[in-house]
């Protein structure tokens, strides 16, 4: 069943509520306008994309991201920024934009260097608190396929303003138990998707953050 595709984000959206995912994934009848804090993450991605591919110089406003960045710069290896990668229904590696691809994903810096490779993700978030390694799995299994040299893999989520650092290694043959949970939670997309049955699940976001004001569960609708 290749007829949808998915990312990192899109089934943490269908885990978190199906119903939520339904209207906002595949009716789109409501969209998320962007918040203040996803435009200032966007800025500030750019901003280190530039520096570290093209060394353009640093914004001020965002000084204080240079000496993380030179950490990463001094690191031997090819650098690739904002790496866009891409993988087939049979897990086989692909470009991002290809017709058969099934999953997407965009790691925003991936250093190679013969057998080792390192996946980072910056984060702009106030806290490290209730960050999961989830999107630091999903895209080292991606790099294994993208960089069949590769053995291990160092990745992190980088919070630039907090200055945490959330880390998980994988070793390549991690890979058939570490995908088993994604294919599982594909799985679950599969049926939804095929029954066309969406349910909704209540979670934190229902009272104040989520869009879907006519559910009956939404805080703000009642
Ligand atoms: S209010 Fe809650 S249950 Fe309803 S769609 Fe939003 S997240 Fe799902």
């Amino acid at each position: 069943m290749t007829n949808y595709t998915w990312s990192y984000s899109s089934i943490d959206l269908f885990k978190q509520c199906p119903y939520k995912y339904y209207r906002l994934r595949v009716v789109k009848d409501i969209v998320e306008p962007p918040t203040d804090a996803i435009m200032y993450g966007k800025d500030l991605h750019k901003a280190a994309e530039d520096y570290v591919r093209d060394g353009t110089p640093i914004p001020n406003k965002y000084d204080f991201i240079k000496p993380t960045l030179d950490r990463l710069l001094a690191i031997e290896g090819e650098k690739l920024c904002e790496y866009k990668m891409g993988l087939r229904y049979d897990l086989s590696a692909c470009g991002f934009f290809d017709k058969d691809v099934w999953w997407r994903g965009v790691a925003d810096l991936v250093i190679v260097k013969d057998d080792k490779a390192y996946v980072l993700d910056y984060k702009t978030g106030k806290t490290a608190k209730y960050a999961t390694k989830d999107q630091l799995e999903i895209l080292s299994l991606a790099v294994f396929k993208h960089f069949p040299q590769v053995k291990r893999v160092k990745a992190g989520l980088l919070f630039v303003v907090s200055k945490d650092f959330v880390k998980a290694n994988y070793d390549e043959d991690y890979q058939s138990s570490g995908w088993s949970k994604w294919v599982e939670r594909t799985k679950e997309l599969e049926g939804a998707i095929k029954n066309n049955v969406w349910i909704k699940k209540p979670n934190f976001t229902c009272r104040k953050f989520c869009k879907i004001i006519d559910c009956e569960h939404n805080g703000r609708a009642h």
